[in-house]
């Protein structure tokens, strides 16, 4: 193991976007630790074991954990109970375990109530794609993006500092919060922006008036950036919402409160209060670039006017 390594043996449990990145990474950044991966679905594992996204891919669970220092579950998050719970008296007792779910107090209590005594470092890396499956992971993906570790009950410090430095050799720069507090401002950041991109896009394909070629057409005039965030994974957002219910509702209310002061300001001819409104908001797109969270050139640097946008998460 190189000496960077902080665990000699990976098990990562579903092997899709994330837990494909996972694999990938691992294998470049730190060369000599072994991974070891399992995905509930056969078909996943066969690709997997194809694309190389682990050094072995076994049929069982059993075999993918029992010599494992460390396991990141990368399943969707209210799966990740029911998949720490197949793992129960499997893992050696120092084998730690983490996760890269998007919510972190409902994944925590679940991996802390199915693996009682073992240890348990919660994490999310903010990154992702709207891609999902085990194809869709690459090497890279975490490189330069931030992983926020929400240490729990069932955490102790030196653990901690273990996944830590697991994140920082995949590339990331990694921050510490409490799981309540990462929940509130993944509402803010993440999750309601999702379910406002569901939602415009649901609203303009549902329209009489303009027609759905019509939409698609014009898309560049910025629906298209919608577009990218509302074709995201469908279980993986189900599971977010439901999980992280009571942020999402506390920012969702926020939210239909200032929208209803613009809708007022609009609907009076309020020029000022729009305007004041919107040099506001401007400032934040230039705190984001001046922070390198996104790439300042015209309709994000697209290099065509097909091209991707930015991956996130
Ligand atoms: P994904 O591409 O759909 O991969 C999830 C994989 O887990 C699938 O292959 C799925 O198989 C498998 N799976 C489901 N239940 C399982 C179980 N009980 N045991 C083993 N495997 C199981 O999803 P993803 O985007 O990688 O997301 C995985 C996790 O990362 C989620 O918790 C998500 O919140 C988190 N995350 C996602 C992003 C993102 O942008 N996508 C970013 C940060 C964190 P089936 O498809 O056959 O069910």
């Amino acid at each position: 193991m190189s000496a960077a390594a902080p665990f000699a043996n990976v098990a990562v449990i579903g092997l899709g976007l994330i837990g494909g990145s996972v694999g990938l990474a691992v294998r470049e950044a730190m060369p000599d630790v072994r991974v070891t991966g399992w995905d509930a679905d056969a078909g996943v594992r066969e690709v997997a074991a194809k694309r190389g996204l682990a050094h072995a891919v076994p049929d069982s669970i059993d075999d993918a954990v029992a010599n494992a220092d460390l396991v990141v579950l990368c399943v969707p998050v209210r799966a990740m109970g029911s998949a720490a719970a197949m793992m129960a008296g499997k893992l050696k007792p120092e084998c730690v375990v983490s996760d890269v779910g998007s919510c972190k107090v409902s994944v925590a209590e679940a991996i802390a109530t199915a693996l009682p005594g073992q240890t348990v470092v919660p994490a999310h890396p903010v990154a992702g794609t709207e891609h999902s499956g085990p194809e869709a992971g690459f090497a890279t993906l975490f490189r330069n993006r931030w992983c926020i570790i929400t240490p729990c009950e069932q955490s102790d410090v030196a653990s901690t500092e273990r996944v830590i430095t697991f994140w920082r050799e995949l590339g990331a720069t990694v921050e510490t919060m409490a799981p309540d507090h990462h929940d509130l401002v993944l509402a803010v950041t993440s999750h309601v922006p999702h379910l406002i991109a569901y939602t415009i896009v649901g609203t303009a394909s549902d329209l009489e008036d303009v027609t759905r070629s019509e939409v698609i057409k014009y898309s560049a005039g910025g629906f298209r950036d919608f577009t990218r965030i509302a074709a995201s994974d469908p279980t993986m957002w189900r599971d977010v919402f439901l999980s992280n219910k009571d942020a999402v509702l506390e920012i969702l209310q926020r939210f239909s409160e200032d929208l209803t002061a613009l809708q007022r300001a609009i609907r009076w001819g309020k020029g000022d209060a729009l305007f004041d409104h919107f040099a506001k908001t401007r400032e934040i797109r230039r705190s984001i670039i001046e922070e390198g969270q996104d790439d300042a050139r015209p309709d994000f640097g697209r290099s065509d006017h097909l091209g991707d946008a930015a991956p996130e998460d």
